[in-house]
């Protein structure tokens, strides 16, 4: 048995480090939804928002999420905006869904040195990222089954919160 366990939470939260090593613990597969965006269009993030624009990047994210139902047992780090659309939520509740949360500072000091975000190439990063959350944080605690978690820890002490939180069944 198990399910898949889904990442979600805004950017540079840790999605994508936490995914990886929450995976590897509960001994299930990883995918990261802009990896398998990034590889099947063989090109960044960025290139996608710049050349086909954040619509249809949200498409590509959707149809990840559709594919990836197919399967159990994954860890899935998602995109900070999976939450902005309603059909995703019926693909997320495929499984369990646990949300990372952190302050917006913590947010900017992670992600200072990382230009492949398209949303915060922006003059006020700060600003970007205060109106994302403010835009998203109902929407990430929306989940009717899901588990919310303070990731401000280290990446190893944010695993050992969900290993402790999610049930008995999917370990
Ligand atoms: P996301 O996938 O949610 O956008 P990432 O996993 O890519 O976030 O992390 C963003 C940056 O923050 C990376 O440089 C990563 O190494 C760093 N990072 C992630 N989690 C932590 C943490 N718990 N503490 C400190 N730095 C972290
Ligand atoms: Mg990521």
């Amino acid at each position: 048995r198990g399910v898949n366990l889904y990442l979600i939470g805004m950017m540079g939260v840790g999605k994508t480090t936490v995914g990886r090593l929450l995976a590897k613990e509960l001994g299930y597969g990883f995918l990261d939804t802009d990896d398998v965006i990034v590889k099947a269009a063989g090109k960044s993030i960025n290139e996608i928002f710049v050349d086909e624009g954040e619509a249809e990047f949200r498409q590509l994210e959707s149809d990840v999420l559709a594919q990836v139902c197919a399967y159990t047992k994954l860890t899935i780090a998602t995109g900070g905006g999976i939450v902005l659309r309603r059909e995703n939520w019926g693909y997320l509740r495929h499984g369990l869904i646990v949300w990372l949360d952190a302050p917006v500072e913590i947010l900017l000091n992670r992600l200072a040195e990382d230009d492949t975000r398209p949303l915060l190439q922006d003059s006020d990063p700060e600003g970007k990222l205060r109106s994302l959350l403010e835009q998203r944080q109902s929407l990430y605690s929306q989940a009717d089954l899901h588990i919310t978690i303070a990731a401000t820890q280290t990446p190893e002490q944010i695993v050992t919160c969900v290993l402790d939180a999610i049930p008995s069944v999917l370990k």
